[in-house]
């Protein structure tokens, strides 16, 4: 195994050779690049959209191939372990090239897996709990890697030498989301499944037609979906208006956002079980969007008052 060295630097993920006395960059690609492109590769591959698993090795060696071919990543460690197999042990070329493929579909499938619990995670976290950066953390629990510091053009980086491609995007993984750099996070769509990387404008979709899509389809079982929706942004809003005025006393900040968050668990208890009531298509006891919409307003002025 000859391993790849990386470094992180300027937002970018630099991959160097090390072999001569003066390191050079061979690749440069930027921080979390490689761990949207092979999640959102290889969740092609899952048995169904629904399955949280790869099983890679289920399927002919022929084709397992093609398909590591075409992941750049996975194929160069891959190559990689193959031509430090050759010769040693192994007899023949093809007892080779079974080996390093079980052992690059274990990596590929613990690391998709990996990815896959923390991006279900953090898409469960509510905004207002933890930040995503701590329980991603609790799941990427970091091991040990091997790092040491270079001089590259007069500027001192920190190297890893890893060893495996669950090492790597490991690596560019916590680089993305929880180094102190602004690099954009990486999130999940809760819409197509994909995995991109999270801006201003789009903190919880990956594209504004899925956003769209997404809407339409919760529209579609619940009328009272974007009466809930809008006071929720709406109420977010003037929660951040009152606390913007009141930026000198903390606990009164804390108390307003107690309250939002009170009224907002409150309200998609609300949601759920109107939704409910609509959905057996108990007509008789069907609540009017508009009536549903005074209930969640009043219940806000209600708690804002009792804060002032
Ligand atoms: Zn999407």
């Amino acid at each position: 195994m000859n391993g790849v060295n990386i470094a992180f630097c300027d937002g970018m993920l630099l991959q160097l050779d090390m072999s001569t006395s003066s390191p050079t960059i061979v690749s440069k690609q930027g921080i979390g690049t490689a761990t949207i492109d092979f999640y959102n590769y290889f969740s092609r591959y899952r048995s169904s959209p629904k399955e949280e698993f790869l099983n890679l090795l289920s399927r002919p060696d022929k084709e397992v191939l093609e398909i590591i071919s075409e992941q750049s990543l996975a194929n160069q460690f891959f190559l990689d372990y193959a031509s430090s197999r050759q010769g040693i042990s192994v007899k023949n070329q093809q007892n080779a090239t079974k080996e390093a493929l079980i052992y690059t579909c274990n990596l590929i499938q613990s690391a998709f897996s990996d990815l896959n619990a923390v991006f279900s995670e953090c898409s469960n976290v509510n905004k207002t709990d933890m930040p995503q950066s701590d329980k991603a953390l609790n799941l990427f629990k970091f091991d040990k890697f091997t790092a040491s510091f270079i001089l590259l053009d007069n500027k001192i980086v920190l190297v890893y030498a890893v060893n495996s491609l669950h090492e790597y995007l490991k690596l560019d993984f916590y680089h993305a989301n929880l180094s102190p750099d602004s690099v954009k996070h990486i999130s999940i769509c809760p819409y197509c499944g994909k995995a991109f990387r999270m801006s201003q404008r789009n903190n919880l979709y990956c594209s504004k037609a899925c956003k769209d899509k997404c809407i339409r389809a919760n529209n579609k079982k619940s009328p009272y979906y974007s009466k809930y929706r809008y006071l929720q942004q709406y109420h977010n809003r003037q929660l951040n208006r009152l606390r913007s005025k009141m930026a000198d006393s903390l606990p009164e900040m804390q108390q307003l956002q107690n309250a939002y968050d009170a009224w907002n668990e409150w309200a998609r208890t609300e949601y759920e079980q109107a939704t409910r009531v609509y959905n057996f298509g108990q007509q008789k006891e069907q609540e009017s969007v508009e009536n549903f919409g005074e209930r969640l307003k009043k219940e806000w002025k209600a708690l804002i008052k009792s804060c002032s």
